[in-house]
């Protein structure tokens, strides 16, 4: 049974009565294991008796959407309909070729729902939806929150720091951190239960196709797919298998260190919810356990900070906004607001990686070809962003619109706790300097006398020449 605080009903509109099926709306955990929101789903279609139907689109209009976040999705479609098929439900995937074709997909399928189950999520698009379908839908609207392991909402405000949330999630987590299983689905699945007209959106996808509908669709066509991370299911599973059995060992001592790679690489299928963060905990714990291996590092940031990541996204009123650090950051920005910069870089100068900066411009073409950046090094592009950008406020544009262009893991709760973080967020005041005032301030130097700068330049060179990623799974 889905623990019940991991579930918010979002309207007040009833139950229908002589529905065809139940809906999910599969936004976030684009999963079919390890899904609290699809086991609600499920639980609530057996206990009417009702069959299930899971919905899933791709729409081609929202904001930076390109063949590099398409392919990504596209890729995980066959497994996740494979997934869901063997839970007995039905599965409809749509992706919307251009913007002028219409987009009322999940309201026609909501028309025959008994309620309509979706993901819990604090950012960007499912936030967005979450908030305005729910009062145009016409029936039961609820969300479940399949994305951290201690359900968002058991931490009641918004916490100040890690070590402030620290404490509250390991008290929580005996009671959440646990595997559960999936209920099969026990009224059979018909297409023709389908609302007429619908069944013929769907979009077939196969490893096969997943080019052609990128190529039919009305989005980015300049932002390749990344050179690394290939989407689905099974590949997420297999970062997994490497990570445990090559990386973990080495995690705490090495994951400072970009150009070891011994991160597990999960952030796009955690984000993309091919992977959910809880069989990758209990993953991580039972191979240290079997192992006699430390995972704590490791989990520290898997649980605590993402955790306080998707805390600061659920309890704050606009995650993209300067006015959402705390008061001494942004009394040392007004302080240092007119400080002289060394350095000054228009976007296109930064998009394309072209500062004075060799390890600057590594991370970014680390961004532009693999699409993330390697955790260390992230927090020191974006330093680096604040010290050669006119405003503070330019920084953060900048920061924001590449994650949205290039990153396969951006618009997370995390994406944004990461770039407010370079601001002060979670953090603490440290000595003042200029530019930076009081916030944490890197350098290039520190990095050199800490990491291996040239292994990983020389790696991203690599990249660069070849189009190829050695460490590729
Ligand atoms: C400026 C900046 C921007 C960032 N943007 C993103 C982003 O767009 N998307 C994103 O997922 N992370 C972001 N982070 C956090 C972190 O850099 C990445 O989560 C991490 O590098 C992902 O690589 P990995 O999966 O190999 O991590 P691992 O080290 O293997 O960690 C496993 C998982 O733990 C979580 N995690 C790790 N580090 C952090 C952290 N510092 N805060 C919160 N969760 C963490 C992630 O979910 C990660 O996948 C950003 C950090 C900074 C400083």
């Amino acid at each position: 049974m889905v623990e019940p605080e991991r579930i918010r009903p979002l309207n007040r509109l009833p139950i229908r009565e002589n529905a065809a099926y139940v809906l999910y709306w599969a936004q976030m955990n684009r999963r079919a294991e390890w899904n609290h929101a699809l086991a609600h789903a499920t639980e609530l279609a057996n206990s009417r008796g009702l069959p299930l139907l899971i919905y899933e689109g791709l729409d081609c209009s929202y904001r930076d959407a390109s063949d590099r976040l398409h392919s990504f999705v596209l890729e995980n479609v066959p497994g996740m309909e494979a997934g869901v098929r063997a839970l007995g439900a039905g599965y409809l995937f749509h992706a919307r070729p251009d913007p002028s074709a219409p987009n009322d997909l999940l309201y026609r399928l909501a028309s025959k729902a008994a309620c309509v189950v979706s993901d819990d999520y604090p950012t960007f698009i499912a936030a967005e939806h979450n908030r305005r379908v729910p009062d145009k839908i016409g029936v039961a609207y609820r969300v479940v929150d399949s994305s951290c392991i201690v359900p968002m909402a058991v931490m009641e405000k918004r916490e100040w720091a890690a070590y402030t949330i620290r404490p509250k999630i390991h008290r929580e987590l005996p009671k959440y951190m646990r595997a559960f299983d999936h209920p099969q689905v026990r009224q059979a699945w018909d297409d023709a239960l389908l609302p007429p007209g619908t069944a013929e959106l769907r979009t077939h996808v196969s490893a096969g196709t997943v080019r052609n509908i990128v190529d039919t669709c009305r989005i980015n066509h300049f932002v390749n797919p990344s050179i690394a991370y290939t989407g689905g299911r099974q590949m997420a599973a297999k970062h997994l298998q490497v990570f445990l059995e090559r990386k973990l060992s080495r995690y705490a001592t090495e994951s400072g260190q970009p150009s070891k790679h011994a991160t597990s690489g999960l952030s796009p299928y955690l984000h993309f919810g091919q992977i959910s963060s809880l069989e990758v905990a209990l993953a991580a714990k039972a191979h240290a356990e079997e192992h006699k291996l430390i995972a704590n590092e490791f989990l520290e940031e898997l649980i605590v900070r993402r955790e306080l990541a998707f805390n600061f996204a659920r309890y704050t009123e606009n995650p993209e906004s300067l006015a959402e650090v705390p008061d001494w950051c942004q009394r040392t920005m007004r302080k240092h607001a007119t400080d002289p910069r060394a350095y000054l870089y228009s976007f296109e100068q930064f998009e394309q990686g072209l500062t004075h900066d060799p390890l600057w411009n590594a991370c970014q073409k680390e961004l532009l070809l693999r699409g993330v950046i390697h955790g260390y090094y992230r927090m020191y592009w974006g330093k680096k962003i604040i010290e050669w950008s006119r405003t503070y406020e330019d920084a953060l544009g900048t920061m924001v619109r590449l994650h949205d262009v290039y990153a396969l893991d951006g618009r997370d709760p995390n994406t944004y706790t990461g770039i407010l973080w370079c601001f002060g967020l979670h953090d603490r005041p440290w000595t003042e300097r200029p530019v930076y005032g009081q916030l944490r301030c890197m350098t290039f130097d520190g990095m050199k006398r800490k990491t291996d700068v040239n292994g990983y330049i020389e790696g991203v060179a690599f990249m660069e020449r070849t189009g190829k990623d050695p460490y590729r799974i």
